[in-house]
């Protein structure tokens, strides 16, 4: 059961060193097998992918890429309503991320010079979309709907075949819906091999984004360099701070939306209301029974779950700012008090009627967000993760005359005469 402590400035702390030991415990067996996977890709391209969808995936597709007819008519076969809802979900996260657009500036100074920034989407980012052991169409919004946004030329996406080498269509709709520019049929680590080099078919791209479980985790980290990447998402963790006006059903449903999602996740309940805590633990165990994936949440809750009752409601913000959790929900009677208080959230969610799924899904903000206390350092996945930035610099020889002496005086101070002699050659300085 899902542990109730009483926070005394020790038992709450010693909960946060668990909770990033689990993060730090993953990978130490999968890397020689990504790395192998990876070779073979770079040296075999299309060849080597194709095996390892048989061998991993059941049956390889008869073409890797989906083709614009195919997308069509996959796209008849989805559900109507679940169309209109994915068009308002990518409405309103434009609507977000729009806002987020920053434009290349120009400045000029009264002696002639200029300089500026220059800002523009990157050339080719590939879209990594799950397709294992569940799909996951929500991530192809929440990834291609910000890079079209920023300017991406390309967006190439990869998600896994299904058991019977075709395509799932409800990820394909979202594709479309997205604008992504190309689709092809593959996954895990060679998919993100593929995308990092290049093969016959698939487009070398700049920049790759995307869950994925293990092994594609493990292959973006061994590729970052080659290519970009968006971050290296851990398990997913949800904290709720909540005063005595929260409602424990409420409460216990939004902790086990997170701890649905794999064994290593973690919900944990903040408040400074005794009763509140007993409550919310009974409404767990009695809405736990109903749901399809109880078996996970109660391992979840079990190993990474806590309900901590605390003195008051600032030692619950004190903690909530040292754990740094991915989601942030603020069940108290003033929400809004809290915003300017919380420094490190991923995406902060306010009220007793903003649940975190409607951020997984609809509400607009992104739902790709730092986990493991990396929201300490880390931002969510936004336009700016699409854009690369130039700076540029334009001098009259007015205005270099004037700064000569003192770009000279730093370049020979560092030991750089050639730097220094650039300035001096256009002056015949000595
Ligand atoms: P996936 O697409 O990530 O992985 C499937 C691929 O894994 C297969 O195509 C195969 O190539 C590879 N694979 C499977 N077994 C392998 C083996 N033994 N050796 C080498 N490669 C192997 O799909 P999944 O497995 O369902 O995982 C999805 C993950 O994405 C989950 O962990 C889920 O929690 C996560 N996710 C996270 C978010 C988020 O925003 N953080 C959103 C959606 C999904």
């Amino acid at each position: 059961m899902i542990t109730t402590v009483v926070a005394d400035g020790k038992n709450e702390y010693e909960f946060i060193d668990l909770l990033k030991k689990r993060a730090q415990n993953s990978d130490k067996n999968v890397v020689p097998i990504v790395s192998e996977i990876i070779e073979n890709v770079a040296e075999n391209g299309d060849k080597a992918v194709k095996e390892y969808t048989v061998k991993f995936d059941g049956k390889a597709p008869e073409k890797v890429e989906i083709t614009s007819d195919e997308i069509d008519s996959l796209i008849e076969k989805c559900d109507k309503d679940y169309l209109e809802t994915i068009k308002k979900a990518a409405a309103n996260i434009a609507d977000f991320h729009k806002r987020q657009v920053q434009q290349s500036w120009l400045t000029t100074k009264n002696n002639g010079v200029m300089m500026g920034q220059r800002i523009r989407g990157l050339k080719r980012v590939g879209i990594y979309v799950p397709g294992g052991t569940a799909a996951y169409p929500s991530s192809v919004l929440m990834n291609a709907v910000p890079a079209k946004i920023a300017g991406v030329e390309k967006i190439i996406m990869c998600t896994p075949p299904q058991k019977d080498g075709t395509p799932n269509p409800n990820i394909i709709a979202a594709a479309k819906v997205a604008g992504v520019d190309r689709i092809f049929l593959m996954g895990g680590a060679q998919a993100v091999a593929a995308l990092a080099y290049g093969t016959e078919s698939v487009p070398k791209v700049d920049k790759i984004v995307g869950p994925g479980n293990i092994f594609v985790a493990t292959a973006k980290k061994l590729l970052y360099g080659t290519v970009d990447i968006d971050m290296i998402a851990g398990p997913s963790e949800i904290l709720i701070i909540a005063d005595k006006s929260a409602n424990p059903k409420f409460l216990a449903a939004d902790l086990m939306s997170q701890a649905e999602h794999d064994r290593l996740a973690s919900a944990i309940l903040l408040t400074d209301c005794e009763e509140l805590a007993k409550e919310t633990e009974t409404e767990l165990e009695k809405q736990m029974t109903a749901l399809s994936r109880k078996d996970i949440i109660r391992s979840s809750v079990d190993n990474f779950g806590a309900v901590i009752v605390c003195s008051d409601m600032s030692q619950a913000i004190e903690f909530a700012n040292e754990l740094a959790p991915e989601h942030l929900e603020v069940c108290c009677e003033n929400p809004m008090e809290y915003v300017g208080k919380l420094d490190n959230a991923g995406s902060v969610f306010l009220g007793n009627y903003s649940p975190e799924p409607l951020g997984d899904y609809f509400a607009g903000p992104n739902h790709v967000l730092p986990t493991s206390g990396t929201a300490r350092f880390f931002s969510p996945l936004s336009v700016d993760s699409f854009v690369k930035k130039s700076s540029f610099i334009y001098y009259t020889e007015d205005a270099l005359r004037k700064d000569a002496e003192d770009v000279v005086r730093f370049a020979e101070t560092e030991g750089l005469t050639a730097h220094a002699n650039s300035i001096k050659v256009r002056f015949d300085m000595k």
